[in-house]
């Protein structure tokens, strides 16, 4: 019983006011199934009478129980962005979006989520990375972007194009230091706003760095964006995967499907050929169902790489995120 199990039953069953199956019609979103038959989900039911919608929901657990799961919680939402496309789409052509989180700062998330983000890229797919990271932004650092962003005749901000990708982030505003004084929901409302106020034309994904930790930009982004799922960088040291546990645990509660986990800093190679294991040994999984996609080395060239704004395109950790773009696509269906 997993989560695809489950999408296969729902994709079996139409949509009571749009075309296709309730996958297919973006009706459902932040699918997630665990092991032991609990499964959750989000049901847009913006366009449905209460009675109708109700009628879906008792349609719905019916179908999941019959086809093996035990318990099934769906929560209803009337929020609604533009018609979906694919599972996410609530930025008009952007097929999917995954946020990048991590317990604590400091573990490679945002070296992460561009590499990613790049690794994509040499998978043939449109990519868009957001730095969500509003008051530490990063990623125009390791991109080596320096110009600042512009906005369309329309007001509607134009991402920057690095690499392959387009990105956008509070370091190519034009005045990125002021984020710094900003509370909470301005900073949630700033990540929404790049998200949703730029022409990102037509991505196969947009990729989220997020703030270490959890707070009011992981919210937006489970309430306002509808992410296909989520990616958490943690290394193998026991403190920082305390606090990754709590960011699984917390993208769970938002019924964000956590895609995978990245061990970074996973070993490094010593000078005479062994491995070295600075952080702790990368041992086990991280919480159930949240499957390691990558271990991921320890290596000065990353440093360099990103201080010169030139990621790096090969060597063992472009290789190991080469494995976890692949894992993404494929869990994806990219
Ligand atoms: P976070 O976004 O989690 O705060 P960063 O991506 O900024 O972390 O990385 C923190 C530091 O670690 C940076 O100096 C970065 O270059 C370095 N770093 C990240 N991953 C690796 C790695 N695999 N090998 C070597 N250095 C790394």
């Amino acid at each position: 019983m997993d989560r695809n199990s489950a999408a296969t039953l729902l994709e079996q069953m139409p949509d009571p006011k749009r075309t296709g199956s309730l996958m297919a019609a973006g009706r459902v979103s932040g699918l997630v199934a665990r092991g032991d038959g609990n499964v959750g989900l989000v049901l847009d039911v913006a366009d449905l009478t209460r009675a109708e919608a109700q009628a879906l929901e008792i349609a719905i657990g019916e179908r999941l129980r019959a086809g093996g799961f035990q318990s099934v919680r769906v929560i209803q939402t009337a929020e609604r962005g533009a018609m979906p496309v694919g599972d996410a789409a609530v930025i008009p052509g952007v097929r999917h979006i995954i946020g990048v989180g991590a317990g604590k700062g400091g573990v490679g998330k945002s070296t992460i989520a561009a590499g990613l983000a790049l690794a994509l890229c040499r998978r043939g797919l449109k990519v868009g990375l957001l730095d969500g990271d509003i008051q530490g932004p990063s990623l125009h650092i390791l991109l080596g972007v320096k110009e600042r962003a512009r906005a369309t005749a329309e007001k509607r901000l134009i991402p920057m194009e690095a690499h392959e990708l387009k990105m956008l982030g509070m370091g190519v505003m034009a005045d990125p230091d002021k984020a710094v004084a900003w509370r909470g929901p301005m900073v949630a409302g700033a990540m929404l706003q790049m998200a949703t106020v730029a022409d990102w034309g037509e991505l196969d994904i947009l990729v989220i760095d997020l703030p270490p930790g959890t707070g009011d930009v992981h919210l937006s982004l489970a309430q306002k964006l509808k992410p296909s799922g989520a990616l958490v960088v943690s290394t193998p040291q026991e403190l920082a995967r305390a606090d990754a546990r709590r960011a699984v645990a917390f993208f769970e509660q938002l019924m964000v499907p956590v895609l995978g986990v990245v061990m970074n800093m996973a070993g490094m190679a010593g000078p005479d050929g062994s491995t070295l294991y600075p952080f702790g040994r990368p041992e086990g999984e991280l919480a159930p169902g949240a499957e390691t996609l990558a271990e991921l080395p320890l290596d000065p060239a990353v440093v360099e790489a990103s201080d010169s704004g030139r990621p790096l395109a090969d060597g063992p950790v472009a290789q190991g995120l080469d494995r976890v773009a692949e894992a993404v696509a494929r869990k994806l269906r990219l």
